[in-house]
């Protein structure tokens, strides 16, 4: 109840600002699941997207069918958790453009476009995608692919103020969705691939101004910043880092590019960091051991002050990009004492464990693998990975599970507090490790590691790309958080399928990479309805209610780091299709349209050239530079065109017009002049060459 007359004195002064707005209350409600209105990213303050609504349930679902569909007129990835307040909703789309709908109908309220300069694009290491919006009566609040917090009047679309957020000279992006707590917008940012310091920020949601701010990781010289992480980096992080290596250059990373929540009793924020920059331990911080502090932890801070409160690092001295910033959920749970009910925060981060920490302390309750992994023998009593002799390669490679993109990434978990079970959207990714000598310059892809390992100079048969296919896997995992177990699971063909929703009607929604929007069985995991909806989803489904009828919305949109990174895993590229927001009630009859495709014309547009030396320093350069976008192997998905058949690769002025000289920077393809030589360009240019050509005339000699 305090919540809800709390709630009503901001309500009343935010009335007395904005006249025309009609939104009585815009604060998350109770933590017992989410009513009519989708009020905040994760559905209520403890962020478990569990909805109280029924009328869809397991008799009603063969009615549920297509309300409308709107386009966001965009091919690139969707990730966005829809908001719905007052009849209408709010839903971000690529490039950080956010929609405002009727969330009964459809129709387009306005668009607020941030005009973003798309050479920006570069710097995201996963799609210019974005997750979503926070909202606060009548204001929204919107991250920006460059780095910018804005205020969006939630009635007119109008900007109220704006705030960069970051460096402009240095790779941060942000995809996240701001967090509205007290008078307080958070919001983090991503950029760890490449060269970057994390930290999370609060502004004031009136002026912009920057409250309090906390870096996840030491300042390089290891000077206080006059931040509200001074004092706890001094003591606890700064002796866990080296005063030399990589990361006195760039920054060290712990990015908070995703999850940060509100712990209400506690009044504290708990927020995941995400990855050590570089990657490599070795090459990042090569004189000290230590677990460089708070790289790949859960952090809690208090919410007035941004001040310490506690940390669990899930994975001490990261050295396989296993961030720690998915989904993270608090709940009530009976893993006290005796059975006692105690509250807690649940995370499934990258490395493949599913943790239980009691929320007041940070303490590490209990933790098993949700997915295979190769990288610890398990975890010791206090939680610390127990890692095997061949976790951390020196001169050779290793295969690792979980790879990079984690055995479970950014799409978000639900929890259904009825039956007490976390829903893991999981997958298999393995990935090979194989570390750069220091003496190697730095590229645009800044790990530390050699992402050509293992690939072949020459393109690889069908059979063998079959076989590598197999290697990769999608899962839900239906999680036990106090049996510590899997209770049930669904195989699914590919990694990357979307985030979950939970409902009181037993049901668990998720969509599928091939489009599928699924209901399962939330206790027994049985496939109870689906329906395809013409394009990959990744984005979490959301519902809500209006005059008595329940609506159930999800983004559909191929992208992301999985699209970009995975071309080879699908038997055939799929043309960019625009990214859609579907929603469905029941006794709806609607049809989803048939996108209009431009047929991929698979075909080399000229004859393979160049020395095998050549090759191999193409295949280098590429994969260091370009592969995060266009693909392993030059394969693309079709989010990006595939370089194989565009008359640029076929064209050496063209060619180096573009890679070098950057004349496609308002697109987001910048010049790679600084991380390429001419004969690097030219080099890469032969390689894709090759690679389009096809496997068959590669055991031919190249040209000399
Ligand atoms: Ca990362």
């Amino acid at each position: 109840m305090h919540q809800r007359s709390r709630a009503s004195v901001i309500a009343i002064a935010a009335l007395l600002a904005l006249a025309a707005c009609n939104q009585a209350s815009t604060a998350p409600e109770a933590a017992d699941g989410v009513g009519a209105e989708w009020l905040t990213y994760g559905g209520t303050a403890d962020e478990q997207r569990h909805s109280r609504l029924t009328s869809i349930n397991k008799d009603s679902l063969p009615k549920l069918g297509v309300a409308w569909t709107y386009d966001l007129k965009t091919g690139r990835g969707i990730e966005t958790t829809p908001i719905v307040a007052d009849g209408v909703m709010y839903a971000t789309s690529s490039w950080s453009v956010l929609h405002a709908l009727d969330a009964k109908t459809g129709k387009e309220l306005w668009v607020y476009d941030p005009a973003v300069d798309k050479a920006v694009g570069v710097d995201a290491c996963c799609d210019v995608v974005n997750r979503g919006v926070a909202l606060k009566v009548c204001v929204l609040f919107l991250g920006v692919i460059d780095g910018r917090l804005e205020a969006i009047d939630a009635k007119t679309g109008k900007r109220l103020w704006s705030v960069q957020t970051v460096d402009r000279s240095k790779p941060y992006t942000i995809t996240g969705a701001p967090r509205v707590v007290k008078n307080m917008v958070l919001i983090g940012n991503g950029g760890a691939e490449l060269g970057v310091r994390g930290y999370l920020s609060a502004y004031d949601t009136a002026t912009g101004k920057l409250v309090w701010r906390f870096y996840t990781v030491p300042n390089p010289d290891m000077k206080p910043d006059g931040a509200a992480s001074d004092a706890i980096l001094a003591k606890l992080a700064n002796p866990t880092w080296g005063k030399t290596g990589r990361w006195t250059a760039d920054g060290g990373g712990g990015t908070v590019w995703d999850s940060i929540v509100y712990d209400e009793p506690n009044n504290q924020i708990v927020f995941g960091v995400g990855n050590g920059s570089p990657w490599n331990a070795q090459l990042r911080d090569p004189d000290s051991k230590g677990d460089n502090l708070f790289i790949s932890s859960i952090v809690a801070v208090d919410a007035d002050t941004g001040e310490y409160n506690w940390h669990y690092q899930t994975t001490p001295r990261d050295n396989w990009d296993y961030t720690a910033t998915q989904t993270i959920i608090l709940a009530d749970l009976p893993t006290g004492p005796g059975g006692a009910r105690q509250r807690v925060v649940m995370q499934a981060p990258k490395n493949g464990f599913f943790y239980v920490l009691d929320a007041k302390t940070g303490k590490f309750l209990s933790g098993n693998n949700y997915v295979p992994q190769t990288w610890t023998t398990g975890l010791d009593a206090n939680g610390r990975p127990v890692e095997t002799p061949t976790a951390r390669p020196v001169n050779a490679s290793y295969l690792h599970s979980p790879g990079p993109q984690g055995g479970h990434n950014w799409h978000p978990m639900a929890f259904n507090p009825d039956l007490g079970l976390a829903y893991i959207p999981a997958q298999e990714l393995p990935q090979g490790y194989n570390p750069k000598p220091a003496a190697d310059p730095a590229t645009k892809w800044n790990t530390g590691f050699k992402f050509e390992d293992g690939l072949p100079v020459d393109p690889l048969d069908p059979a063998t790309l079959k076989a590598m296919r197999a290697m990769y896997k999608g899962r839900l995992v239906a999680w036990d958080p106090v049996a510590n177990k899997a209770r049930w699971t669904v195989e699914l063909p590919t990694p990357s399928n979307g985030g979950v929703l939970s409902t009181a009607a037993g049901l668990v929604f998720q969509g599928t990479v091939g489009g599928d929007l699924v209901a399962y069985d939330a206790a027994t995991g049985k496939d109870l309805w689906r329906r395809n909806v013409k394009g990959g989803i990744m984005a979490p489904p959301v519902t809500y209610e209006i005059d008595g009828e329940q609506y159930l919305t999800v983004a559909s949109g191929w992208g992301g780091a999985y699209a970009l990174a995975a071309g080879f895993l699908f038997e055939q590229a799929v043309p960019a299709v625009v990214g859609r927001v579907i929603t469905f009630k029941l006794g709806a009859q609607g049809e989803i349209p048939d996108h209009k495709l431009t047929p991929i014309d698979a075909r080399p547009q000229a004859p393979r050239f160049g020395t095998q030396a050549q090759l191999q320093a193409g295949l280098v350069a590429y994969s260091r530079n370009c592969m995060v976008c266009h693909g392993p192997m030059a394969i693309s998905s079709g989010v990006l065109p595939d370089l194989r058949w565009s008359p640029t690769s076929a064209d050496a002025a063209a060619w180096k017009a573009v890679v070098l000289d950057g004349q496609r920077a308002s697109n987001g393809m910048v010049s790679f002049a600084k991380q390429m030589s001419p004969a690097d360009a030219e080099a890469v240019r032969a390689y894709v060459v090759h690679q389009a050509n096809g496997p068959k005339a590669a055991a031919a000699p190249a040209k000399p």
